[in-house]
């Protein structure tokens, strides 16, 4: 995702908030504001001091994402295709660490820009409005087929065995299997033998065909991302949320494939994804899946007398980022809070919540001013197998004792790769989001020619 000082320029919204009508319509809402000064340092009092370890991963995957859909011509701008690049960038905390001169925190930026070629890139085309893919049905019907293929193919896997894949991801975290209640590309939901989900999918039988429309139906139509595949639509928002889905599905394919073939390794890395731990949208319901996912991944570890990995999820942008924003100068440096739904609802949220981000988030949203004044959204899983929608759920998961040493693991990791270049950000996502972002020039037309090249459009 775009850093916020590549966004474009919104210069003219404030001849629309001065406008008296909508002065008089902002009047009836609630929204978020900059907190007075007063305000600010109460908020600023309820931050603690942030623990601190000596701890250093030895390695740490850093992923990135970026969308990009597009008309393919500008003669026909509702014919869109859709790519996403997904970026994975392994870093070796030693040999970073022989980078940093020692009088200083300087890294030398060339140094380290080369260690993003350790990396790996997983692409995704998609087709958008108007492409109907190998002459499926319907759009939505391609668009499925799409998926399933490069959700399928060896494009994600991650060792020789099949398993490690997203496929084979999807199927495990369904527990070996996967239902669906309806065809989805008829609607159809009359299912055979009182079963109540229409389709099962398990190992080897991951294609259905439908008994009533003749359809084929695949394992990956469990995301449900293409009900928002309309025929004449946009697709920005169906790829957005196969982005957000992958990504955590990629992540959570690699930590598989590692707490089975290298345990000891898993225990000592750092795993930092750009946004939320949340999956958002018609995919939402695996991130129930993912937090129990994790959950045993550390049991499993804990058995075996390693520690966790660290897994965290750094926000960019997004309400709480400009919240933190806005109180940093307030919080003295090397402090934090936990995000629990009473702070969320007094100071970032239009709407009271009682769970926050029940159907949505895997994990716990703190944030944490650094040592050098940086401020962060830190975001740690669940420590739990289940989550429920009941406040004792609302209050155990913002209990920071239920989160053992990862908090003070996780602000270590943060500490030692926050970079002074960009604002808020750690050196890992960085070098992966140089490395996912799809620059729309020249990049971007040579994505384009290939694209037109592919549907013999000239
Ligand atoms: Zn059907």
């Amino acid at each position: 995702m775009p850093y916020s000082r590549e966004r474009a320029s919104k210069g003219g919204h404030s001849d629309i908030v001065k406008n008296p009508d909508v002065i008089k319509f902002l009047d009836d809402c609630d929204y978020m504001r900059q907190p007075d000064e007063n305000e600010a340092k109460t908020i600023a009092k309820s931050y603690t001091p942030a623990p601190s370890s000596e701890f250093q991963p030895s390695m740490v995957l850093a992923s990135d994402a970026s969308p990009y859909s597009q008309p393919i011509s500008g003669k026909f701008p509702s014919t869109q295709v859709g790519y996403v690049k997904v970026s994975m960038v392994l870093i070796d905390v030693q040999k970073f660490n022989a980078l940093i001169q020692p009088s200083s925190r300087f890294v030398d930026p060339f140094k380290v820009a080369e260690m993003h070629r350790n990396a790996d890139a997983f692409s995704f085309a998609l087709p958008g409005s108007n492409i109907r893919y190998k002459k499926a049905k319907s759009v939505k019907d391609g668009f499925r087929l799409a998926v399933w293929e490069q959700l399928s193919d060896d494009r994600t896997r991650f060792s020789k065995d099949s398993t490690f894949t997203i496929r084979g991801t999807l199927l495990d975290l369904g527990g070996g299997s996967v239902g669906i209640k309806k065809c989805p590309s008829c609607d159809s939901s009359m299912s055979m033998g009182g079963n109540s989900d229409k389709f099962v999918f398990t190992v080897g039988n991951e294609v259905k065909t439908c008994p009533d429309c003749g359809e084929r139906v695949y394992l990956t139509d469990s995301l449900r991302i293409h009900e928002q595949i309309s025929d004449y639509g946009d697709c920005t928002s169906a790829i957005t949320r196969f982005m957000n889905a992958i990504e955590h599905l990629l992540l959570a394919t690699f930590v598989r494939m590692l707490v089975k073939h290298q345990p000891k390794s898993l225990s000592e890395m750092a795993f930092i994804v750009d946004g939320p731990l949340a999956v958002f949208g018609q995919p939402a319901s695996i991130s129930f899946s993912l937090m129990a996912l994790y959950y045993k991944v550390e049991s499993e570890l804990a058995r075996r007398g390693y520690q966790p990995p660290i897994i965290i999820g750094l926000q960019k942008d997004g309400q709480v980022m400009e919240h933190a924003r806005s109180i940093e100068p307030y919080l003295e440096p090397n402090s934090y809070r936990v995000l629990d739904d009473e702070y969320r609802n007094r100071y970032i949220s239009p709407v009271n919540n009682n769970n926050f981000g029940y159907e949505t988030y895997f994990g716990q949203d703190f944030i944490f001013k650094t040592n050098n004044g940086r401020i962060f959204s830190v975001a740690i899983p669940y420590p739990f197998e289940t989550r429920s929608a009941t406040l004792s759920f609302a209050k155990e998961k913002a209990n920071v004792a239920n989160y053992g040493n990862k908090l003070t693991r996780a602000f270590d990791l943060i500490r030692h790769f926050q970079l002074d270049l960009y604002e808020n950000s750690v050196i890992p996502i960085a070098l992966a989001h140089r490395h996912a972002s799809i620059s729309l020039v020249p990049g971007g037309k040579v994505l384009d020619l290939v694209t037109r090249h592919g549907l013999g459009i000239n």
